[in-house]
């Protein structure tokens, strides 16, 4: 999968659904309003020209009028030859300059029929430029119409209904739909008296079909679009929502994943830059163990529990995700005042007292309690973010260049320091230096191999009676052409890890048996060489042919080579173990305990293995304790082996006095400072051939 970065995050999550349903909204509303205007608009257009049709009819009126009364007819006269013209208007009203009727036939003028449309929407009619022609007359002198709007659109929409559809469209529709009455005012020649002409005046529907049925369809099709085009909107919005919730969220639990957490982490570490976080590579330990003895289905009842949990006993300032199987990242924020001790450290420890009870308690009311809590562990790393510790982190808060997942893997180098143990351990730069050490370690480890860049070291062990070189112990060092000259404990027990360690065991093997076999062909006076061999290799189960073959490739009795076991092999399969050392014995190999006395107790070890060589260890000598007590210690051990049959070899003896006394009690060698220090083989030969006569 492809890097979803934080931008892209963020513009998944700024869409949102509110904005086009917003815009739905309003263009559902603008269309309303358009079809309003359009049915107003058209309406008033419709109004204007029968406005103007009437004022025509009104003006011929006017003139036979005036005609009229230049021949001297009254008004009765005139309005009985007016009646029997067919667009005679409904009432005609003759006003003199003081406002008083002059004459009229049908409807008086007033303030009740200018006030007859009192309700709905305002059309406002032009009148002339001499204002002569003036439609409605109402009492704020505004020429006007006042439509009913819901009552031309109940006319219209009845007329719609009632349509013959046989008759055909238009002819069918051309009902009335709205009538209202129109007061028309012409001034008369004689005398400056006004004449009203009462007309009514009717909008059909066909009037105004074509217009709305346009309006429909098309407004009809817009709004389809719209739709669709908002459904699809929608709809994309909705999938990105779900693709949100798939690329953040942990499937299994709900919670967060790495990827939110990494973002939300982030925003929230560079955006309190004063306060002091911490990340944590919190461990469910044996989760996997779990899943195996109570099955798959038990194992994600766990985690899901874990979740709940969590959710719980962790605050709203910290954050949490699930990296896989029971691994999770948790930022927590300190959240202690001053002089208070409530430190991260305190926290975690909270953390993992409170998750145990919290996981008692069922998910659900019918949920079942988690099967099995005994085996239930905790252990965790923590990567402190302190605002004050460095300038450069301080700007990388800033900048929100905060690598989370660099914090992580601090988090986790402090948590690898704990190995299988409960418990919690705070980062130092110590760490960080030695994880790097070891990286380097395991990426160079097999090219050195092969470049020879091991070399064999022999320390000397002398008789301390005789002071004569009596054996010799082949130690490791690493000459590296990049980090120089490399001591065995920086790099052995990275070996021991990895399991590399077999092949340098088998390194150190070969090349020692090639130098004694050369010593031995040069005629050199050759003492028996020990040579360590890693608890790991007894694993396999023909170490004791293995070793045989690699000494049998040089002309070498095998009664030169002596191998040292450490104390810790006997820990692990007795049985194995015995059974190689048998072998190792039958085939003429000696083999020795190492490091006997050094932190395992061994005495059990020691009824067990028949071994030729007992080690003690240099910690017995070190110390002002060795006088008194370490003497007697030392004493007895010797004792104890010569019981046993074996041979005891001193390890790290650096004084004199402590050569004297294994003298006196006839310890049968020494290794130690106090003679020689682990030597090139080239400068051990000079040690072969010469016996120590004085004391250095
Ligand atoms: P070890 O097998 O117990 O080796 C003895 C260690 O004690 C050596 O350290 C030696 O230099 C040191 N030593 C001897 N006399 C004195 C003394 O008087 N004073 C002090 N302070 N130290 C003394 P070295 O060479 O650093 O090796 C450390 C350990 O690394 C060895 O302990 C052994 O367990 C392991 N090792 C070394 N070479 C090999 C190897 O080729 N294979 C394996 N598997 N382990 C090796
Ligand atoms: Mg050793
Ligand atoms: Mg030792």
């Amino acid at each position: 999968m492809s890097k979803v970065t934080e931008k892209q995050i963020k513009k998944l999550k700024s869409k949102s659904i509110v904005p086009p349903l917003i815009f739905l909204l309003l263009s559902v509303l603008l269309g309303a309003i358009l079809v309003a205007v359009t049915l107003i608009a058209t309406f008033a257009y419709l109004v204007q020209n029968r406005y103007v049709e009437k004022s025509i009819e009104a003006s011929s009126i006017q003139n036979s009028v005036d005609a009229y009364l230049e021949e001297g007819y009254d008004f009765d006269r005139i309005f009985r030859i007016l009646q029997r013209n067919e667009h005679k208007p409904l009432a005609i009203c003759v006003y003199d300059e003081d406002n008083n009727i002059t004459a009229s036939y049908g409807d008086e003028l007033s303030y009740v029929q200018h006030s007859l449309f009192t309700e709905g929407v305002n059309i406002r009619l032009f009148s002339d430029e001499n204002d002569e022609h003036i439609g409605l007359v109402n009492n704020t002198g505004i020429n006007t119409v006042n439509v009913d709007i819901k009552k031309l659109w109940n006319n219209f929409h009845n007329v719609m209904r009632n349509t013959d559809e046989e008759a055909g469209l238009f002819d069918g529709m051309s009902s009335e739909i709205y009538s209202y009455e129109v007061w028309i005012a012409k001034t008369l020649e004689s005398d400056n008296q006004v004449m009203y002409l009462k007309y009514n005046q009717s909008i059909y529907s066909n009037d105004m079909l074509f217009v709305l049925i346009t309006l429909i369809i098309s407004g009809s099709i817009f709004f389809i679009l719209l739709l669709v085009y908002i459904t699809n909107v929608i709809s994309n919005i909705s999938s990105q929502r779900y693709l949100l919730k798939l690329l953040l969220h942990d499937n299994l639990t709900g919670g967060n994943n790495m990827l939110a957490f990494r973002t939300e982490a982030t925003k929230r570490i560079a955006g309190n830059l004063k306060k002091e976080y911490a990340i944590v590579d919190f461990s469910l330990m044996k989760y996997q163990s779990y899943s195996t003895l109570y099955g798959t289905a038990e194992a994600e009842k766990l985690l899901s529990a874990m979740e709940t949990a969590l959710c719980k006993c962790l605050s709203k300032a910290d954050l949490h995700a699930r990296i896989n199987d029971g691994d999770y990242i948790l930022l927590l924020r300190n959240n202690a005042k001053k002089n208070q001790e409530n430190t991260i450290v305190n926290r975690v420890d909270n953390i993992m007292c409170e998750l145990p009870n919290l996981l008692r308690t069922p998910l659900s009311k019918s949920g079942s309690a988690i099967k099995d809590l005994s085996n239930i562990k905790f252990n965790a790393g923590i990567y402190n973010i302190n605002p004050g510790v460095s300038k450069e982190f301080r700007e990388r808060r800033l900048k929100k260049n905060i690598n989370i997942d660099q914090l992580y893997i601090k988090a986790g180098i402090a948590k690898a320091v704990l190995g299988d143990e409960s418990g919690y351990k705070v980062y130092n730069h110590d760490m960080w230096e030695k994880e790097l050490w070891e990286h380097k370690v395991e990426e160079k480890m097999l090219d050195a191999l092969g470049a020879e860049e091991f070399k064999v070291y022999i320390q000397p062990k002398y008789n301390p009676s005789t002071n004569e070189l009596e054996g010799g112990e082949a130690l490791v060092r690493w000459d590296s052409p990049t980090e120089g000259f490399i001591s065995p404990g920086r790099f052995i027990p990275i070996f021991e890890k990895t399991g590399f360690i077999t092949k340098l065991d088998d390194y150190m093997i070969s090349h020692t048996a090639a130098l004694q076999a050369k010593w031995l062909q040069e005629g050199k006076k050759i003492v028996p060489i020990s040579i360590n061999v890693s608890r790991a290799h007894f694993a396999e189960p023909n170490l004791a042919e293995h070793i045989k073959d690699l000494v049998d490739q040089y002309p070498l009795p095998h009664e030169y080579i002596e191998i040292e076991l450490t104390e810790s092999a006997f820990f692990d399969d007795k049985k194995a173990l015995l059974t190689t050392v048998r072998k190792l014995q039958s085939y003429g190999f000696e083999v020795s305990m190492d490091d006997f006395g050094a932190g395992y107790s061994s005495l059990n070890s020691l009824k067990d293995l028949p071994l030729d060589v007992l080690k003690l260890d240099a910690d017995f000598f070190r110390g002002d304790a060795f006088a008194g007590r370490g003497e007697i210690v030392v004493s007895e051990a010797i004792s104890l082996a010569k019981q046993l049959n074996m041979k005891i070899v001193a390890e790290g003896i650096e004084k004199k006095e402590q050569v004297d006394f294994l003298a006196k009690h006839k310890c049968d060698m020494i290794q130690g400072f106090y003679f020689d220090k682990p030597m090139p083989a080239d400068e051990y030969v000079s040690r072969m051939d010469t016996t120590r006569q004085e004391e250095p």
